[in-house]
């Protein structure tokens, strides 16, 4: 068995798959947070671009990539697929273990797939400002990156404790001419009422969120962005398991189980939906599983039902696994992962038992994090980690009854930013 797969130009696909063309039935649209009706697409136009808005409720099962978008994936694109065998060695099992690794790309993370999307189509529509939320600040950075290339400005409101602890991230972000405001902030009507309770709040993605919804909203030529969760997010991912699909192919493997970390549930789904569309059209034996945090366990300790995105209840109703939109998780250095709820898309391939899921504790995946990083020498972001973590536990299970199977994982980002995490990690 080759070490890597190639990276064949050929392999970056001309266009994003859609799940939703192969679903049958959809999940329960989203509300209208005012009336609880479903959502009128132009509901949606006072914060987020028409031609976005397009993508997220398209159906059709192909959407084209445009070519100044596949230029610039084709910077880092095709990212790398790994036939982990030092690793395998390692835990001397049967199980061959490979990753498809998103840190390639210019901020560390598979991110930058919706980011330099998103960044287009919001220039093609005139839009001068994308406002965000960023809590570790992956994609604060992803968001001001393809701001730089598509000549939009990225506002990021970042989550107070992450700006403070993780100066790196701000400091990038600013290179890229981004905007970087400290959140809660006085500036917005969300965040001055839990500034004036407290101006050292640590704040939270759901407050932060709230904030850059609100800004989007009042001024005409900003809107707002998210980097994970939606349909059409989900949608730009795709191209990960897309070229997984052939980097496989190539190899001669094809994958019984994928696994990915999940926070809105976008580097995940990016990997697996091409590959639950060989489930649900070519019957293809696939199992799908979803990694999370503990104590932000979203599926495994949520409830299904219709949330807000963000805290203060201005974006639409999502049909969710969701904490509740006032949850707010302790502090771990898996900040990507910190999210009250997760994808509909994925919460819904949960409720119909294509999509199962995990919840490990932080000690846990820097103990896999270690290993990984001395077995095939990439030091991972403590959200991948998580992966990581399933990944070896499903391959010593295999050992246990001694089968040959293949895993795949997504290692959705690099952890050069976060090594002073991995300092405090005990
Ligand atoms: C943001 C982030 C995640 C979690 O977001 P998803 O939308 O669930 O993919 C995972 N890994 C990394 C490296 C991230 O930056």
């Amino acid at each position: 068995m080759k070490r890597y797969a190639s990276r064949n130009p050929k392999y970056l696909p001309e266009k994003f798959y859609n799940l939703k063309a192969d679903l049958g039935e959809l999940p329960p649209p989203p509300l209208n947070p005012a009336t609880r009706q479903p959502l009128n697409p132009s509901d949606l136009e006072a914060i987020f671009p028409k031609s976005f808005i397009a993508q997220e409720i398209s159906t059709e099962r192909y959407i084209p990539i445009p070519s100044p978008v596949l230029e610039a994936y084709s910077v880092f694109r095709p990212t790398p697929l790994v036939y982990a065998s030092r690793l395998q060695k390692y835990l001397n099992t049967p199980a061959r273990i490979f990753y498809k690794y998103e840190g390639v790309s210019p901020t560390g993370s598979h991110k930058t797939n919706t980011a330099l999307m998103q960044a287009y189509l919001a220039n093609q529509d005139g839009i001068t400002t994308l406002t965000t939320e960023t809590g570790a600040g992956q994609w604060g950075s992803a968001l001001s990156y393809a701001g730089s290339i598509f000549g939009v400005r990225a506002r990021v409101y970042m989550v107070r404790a992450s700006f403070r602890q993780k100066p790196g991230r701000r400091i990038m972000m600013e290179l890229f001419g981004g905007e970087v405001m400290e959140s809660p902030s006085p500036t917005t009507d969300s965040g001055r009422k839990y500034y004036q309770e407290n101006p050292d709040h640590p704040g939270s993605l759901g407050i932060a969120i709230s904030e850059a919804v609100e800004v989007a909203a009042k001024n005409p030529e900003f809107k707002y962005s998210l980097g994970s969760v939606l349909d059409a997010v989900l949608l730009h991912q795709s191209i990960i398991g897309l070229e997984a699909e052939q980097q496989c192919q190539e190899l001669g493997i094809n994958p019984d189980l994928i696994i990915g970390c999940v926070g809105g549930g976008s580097n995940f789904a990016g990997l697996s939906f091409p590959f639950v569309r060989k489930k649900l059209k070519e019957q293809a034996e696939i199992k799908f599983l979803a990694v999370e945090p503990e104590v932000c366990p979203s599926i495994t300790g949520g409830k299904l039902t219709y949330d807000h995105g963000d805290s203060v209840g201005l974006t639409p109703l999502l049909f969710m696994y969701t904490l509740g939109k006032d949850f707010v998780p302790p502090p771990i250095h898996a900040g990507g992962l910190r999210y009250h709820g997760m994808a509909p898309l994925v919460s819904h391939l949960v409720k119909k038992g294509i999509i199962s899921a995990r919840a490990y504790p932080q000690d846990k995946i820097f103990q896999a994090a270690e290993i990984f990083l001395k077995t095939e020498g990439i030091l991972p972001a403590p959200e991948s980690a998580h992966a990581i973590a399933a990944a070896i536990d499903e391959a010593l299970e295999a050992k246990k009854i001694n089968k040959e199977i293949n895993i795949l994982f997504n290692l959705s980002g690099h952890g050069f930013l976060d090594i002073s995490a991995y300092d405090r990690r005990k």
